[in-house]
């Protein structure tokens, strides 16, 4: 059996880094790992965790490090992410957090294959999210205009009443591109120097993203 394929998805709010990762879970059988997806589902459960990253993520401000870095960790070193590999996608969002993960995946014994950096200009993510309508439940993602479902508010993968981020809107979304600028953009320049970087023109249909990015990995 080929050996589990372990990347990390990279781009700004909006590219379409959840879009990639379950399409390219069919594909890998590898584990979809999003960050934001579980501090979401630690909010929704109203854990100690969740309390602590709510106001930063409402706000569209990056969750401190130490918590960010500590969860993901807890996460990484379950049984199905070492059988299966991993599609990180948000995760890391800092150099420190890439640091990290190297250092966990170090420990592991498997390190990254590659990292697939996903491209596109402020105003195209801006107009994706101010529309986009997330899933609760399986975070499959549409938008009002562009991408709507068959059944409106419903979700067209498991029949969940849709509903709008509380972080999609303008205020969080302009500091969400912050963020990703100062802190985010960084970490694409720690991996280019390592050569495993593989940049990707997002501004297209999901499709046509998902055969480059299975183009430029090789699986
Ligand atoms: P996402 O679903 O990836 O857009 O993440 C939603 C929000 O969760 C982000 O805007 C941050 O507030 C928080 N978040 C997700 N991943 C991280 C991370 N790696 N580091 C810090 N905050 C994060």
């Amino acid at each position: 059996m080929s050996q589990p394929t372990k990347l990390v998805l990279i781009g700004p709010p909006g590219v379409g880094k959840g879009t990639q990762a379950m399409l390219l879970e069919t594909r890998l059988h590898a584990v979809p790992l999003s960050s934001g997806a579980i501090f979401r589902s630690e909010i929704e459960q109203g854990t100690e965790l969740g309390l602590l990253a709510k106001d930063y993520i409402e706000k569209g401000q990056l969750v401190p490090d130490d918590v960010t870095i500590a969860m993901m960790s807890r996460r990484l070193r379950q049984d199905d992410v070492s059988q299966n590999g991993f599609i990180l996608d948000g995760f890391p969002r800092t150099v420190k957090q890439a640091e990290s993960l190297d250092t966990i995946l170090l420990e592991l014994g498997f390190p990254i294959d590659a990292v697939v950096q996903l491209i596109v200009e402020d105003e195209v993510v801006v107009e994706r999210l101010a529309g986009r309508l997330t899933c609760p439940k399986c975070g499959a993602t549409f938008h009002l205009k562009n991408c709507p479902p068959k059944v409106e508010g419903i979700c067209d993968r498991c029949g969940t009443e849709l509903m709008m981020r509380a972080d999609d809107h303008p205020d969080a979304i302009r500091r969400r591109l912050v963020e990703f600028r100062e802190k985010t953009a960084p970490v694409v320049g720690y991996y280019a120097s390592r050569g495993i970087l593989r940049p990707v023109d997002a501004d297209r249909s999901p499709e046509e993203v998902y055969s480059e990015i299975v183009r430029g990995i090789r699986v």
